[in-house]
């Protein structure tokens, strides 16, 4: 959904037979509690862009404080996806498989959890996909911004709110929801979760859910890093806000409160005042606003975008003169 770094709720579409196998990626120290290894597969990114991704799986790390539950996958373990390789045997912490594929213009990236462990629910790995369309656009930063985020949904934020995503590895489901829907809008009713929200100012019982029930809804939070809006706020890190982890908490893992990032809701978010947000005659309602590329601005028919549009981004602008995709 939008034009974000998105997840699958559904997942394991595969379609990309041709990414088999090649493993590779050296071992981390387990000192933390929690640890988020990276395995990348197929052509792996380059070296800078791998730190890159390790350094953001090692900030998201950071966010959690309970220990991961080894486990063993069955013999019959299923792959995660079509090209990821088949997990089997011991598995003593978390990791992410980070692939580099050719996905829809609009997308950055998207993520999933893989196995979930009996009991608690929590996953057992993840998958990451990366778009090999713009992952040479993205800065560091905007690298290090998408992995954090997808490395969050491969953690079970916005995957596994939902009754049918909540399947472990013994094919038990624990039927719980974290998301409700009312009058066409997605909540998110989790208590740790809806109780950030509120020690925030934001108002109500439940958090508003983008249209995908799998990230805030961008009216509500702006630039959190699950905000349903976040690739409008490119060019710096998002914050990984106490909302989120409140989130992280709803699924049964233990925080670092400290490891929050500084934030506020934003004055106008939706549910904390009801001013009305001015509507630009230049932004049609269904017009996506944020862009992978030009391509994709092109594709919109938003070409050239000026600076202050929405979906308006420097890196998009090379002569710097206020025109992107001209
Ligand atoms: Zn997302």
């Amino acid at each position: 959904m939008l034009s974000v770094k998105l997840l699958s709720r559904t997942a394991f579409l595969g379609l990309y037979a041709g990414l088999l196998g090649l493993i590779s990626g050296p071992a981390t120290a387990q000192t933390a509690p929690f640890t988020v290894e990276v395995r990348f597969v197929g052509k792996a990114p380059n070296a800078a862009q791998q730190a890159t991704i390790r350094a953001a799986a090692a900030r998201v790390s950071k966010l959690i404080a309970s220990p991961f539950g080894p486990v063993t996958l069955p013999g019959d373990a299923e792959a995660c996806d079509k090209g990821l390789p088949t997990v089997r045997g011991r598995v003593d912490r978390f990791f992410v498989f980070v692939r580099v594929l050719p996905l829809d213009e609009d997308l950055y990236a998207e993520a999933w959890p893989c196995d979930l462990h009996d009991g608690s629910y929590l996953p057992v790995y993840g998958a990451v996909s990366l778009n090999s369309r713009v992952l040479g656009d993205l800065s560091a930063t905007d690298l290090t911004d998408t992995m954090i985020h997808e490395t969050l949904h491969a953690l079970g934020v916005g995957t596994l709110w939902e009754a049918d995503a909540r399947v472990s590895l013994s094919g038990e489901s624990d039927e719980r929801s974290l998301v409700t829907k009312s009058a066409g809008q997605f909540y998110y009713t989790g208590a740790r979760g809806v109780a950030a929200y509120r020690a925030l100012g934001g108002r109500g019982d439940r958090v508003p859910l983008d249209a995908d029930a799998g990230h805030w809804a961008g009216s509500a939070v702006c630039s959190e890093i699950l905000s349903g809006d976040a690739g409008n706020y490119t060019g710096r890190v998002n914050p990984v806000s106490p909302l989120t982890l409140g989130a992280l908490e709803d699924l049964g893992y233990r925080v670092n409160r400290a490891a929050a990032s500084p934030y506020t809701l934003p004055l106008r978010g939706y549910g904390v005042k009801s001013a009305p947000v001015p509507a630009k005659s230049t932004s049609p309602a269904r017009r996506p606003t944020s862009y992978a590329n030009c391509a994709a601005v092109r594709a919109a028919g938003a070409a050239p975008l000026r600076r202050g549009d929405p979906g308006y981004r420097a890196d998009m602008d090379g002569d710097g003169d206020g025109l992107a995709c001209e």
